[in-house]
């Protein structure tokens, strides 16, 4: 008997010349759509030439459906129609309307944050680079509440990018590497399909101009500032250790002047633990 036709031939004439392939499911058909030109055009059982395949699938529900599976090769539409087959297994449908379902979940801009900083304790501890995300990801989030968004899969490219161009961005002297870190947490989530494209792929932060100076402080401030710290000892330290005392102040005020970080994260700054993240082939 056929198998695919229950005709009393083990495998009839008609399914043979045709390609039907068959279950329980449903059948599929791949078939070519000769070109005018061709030599085997008056060949419906040709299917070696160079014309269309295309595909006539039949599911044992009732439903038809006739489609170019956009392909001259034979080969690759026999393979194609396969899966098709198998994609109308009940099981294999039911597995994939679940992994779909978890794929177009919404995630939630605080979640997505957490499962960034999990990522980093993972890899690095709850120190170096951790509370500098920590921070960061509240302003991410602050900024995200402003916008009215709740989920990461409704960021646009318009409002990264007008955001990247906000006075909040373009005052800072490091705008360009904390740009990069979103650029690396957005690579994280999208490579994770949160969200299915990555918004901010093509909006890059400018780097400053070589005067640009630190707000709220203007150069002068900055100087005198600078020239202060010497006055600033307190009388308890050692007067042997006063000029270390200055060293480590003014490292510490540049540090926070240059790199835009908070109080905590420039105490808890070891230069030691940076490590190298990339931004595309972008070492950053
Ligand atoms: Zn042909």
């Amino acid at each position: 008997m056929c198998t695919y036709c229950t005709r009393i031939s083990r495998q009839c004439g008609h399914c043979r010349m045709s390609n039907v392939q068959k279950t329980a499911s449903g059948s599929v058909s791949p078939y070519t759509r000769h070109n005018e030109n061709c030599s085997h055009a008056n060949d419906k059982h040709h299917n070696t030439c160079k014309c269309p395949k295309w595909i006539y699938i039949r599911q044992a529900g009732g439903k038809r459906e006739r489609y170019s599976l956009v392909t001259t090769s034979w080969a690759e539409a026999q393979e194609i129609a396969s899966g098709k087959l198998r994609a109308m297994d009940p099981e294999i449908a039911g597995a994939r309307a679940i992994t779909e379902k978890t794929q177009n979940e919404l995630v939630t801009v605080t979640d997505a944050w957490q499962m960034w900083l999990d990522r980093t304790e993972h890899k690095f501890g709850k120190w170096g680079v951790y509370p500098q995300y920590q921070t960061f990801g509240n302003v991410f989030k602050c900024w995200a509440i402003e916008q009215g968004i709740e989920h990461i899969q409704e960021m646009k490219p318009i409002q990264l990018a007008r955001w990247s161009l906000s006075r909040e961005w373009t005052r800072l002297a490091s705008r360009s590497q904390r740009w990069g870190i979103l650029h690396i947490v957005f690579a994280y989530w999208t490579m994770l399909g949160v969200p299915k494209q990555n918004p901010i792929l093509a909006i890059k932060a400018d780097r400053p101009p070589k005067d640009h100076v630190q707000d709220p402080y203007t150069e002068d401030q900055v100087k005198a500032l600078m020239a202060s710290i010497k006055d600033t000892i307190p009388d308890s330290i050692d007067v042997r250790e006063k000029h270390v005392y200055v060293e480590r102040l003014t490292a510490y005020l540049t540090l926070l002047l240059n790199v835009g970080c908070d109080l905590v994260d420039a105490v808890l700054h070891e230069p030691e633990r940076i490590t190298e993240e990339k931004v595309g082939d972008r070492v950053i």
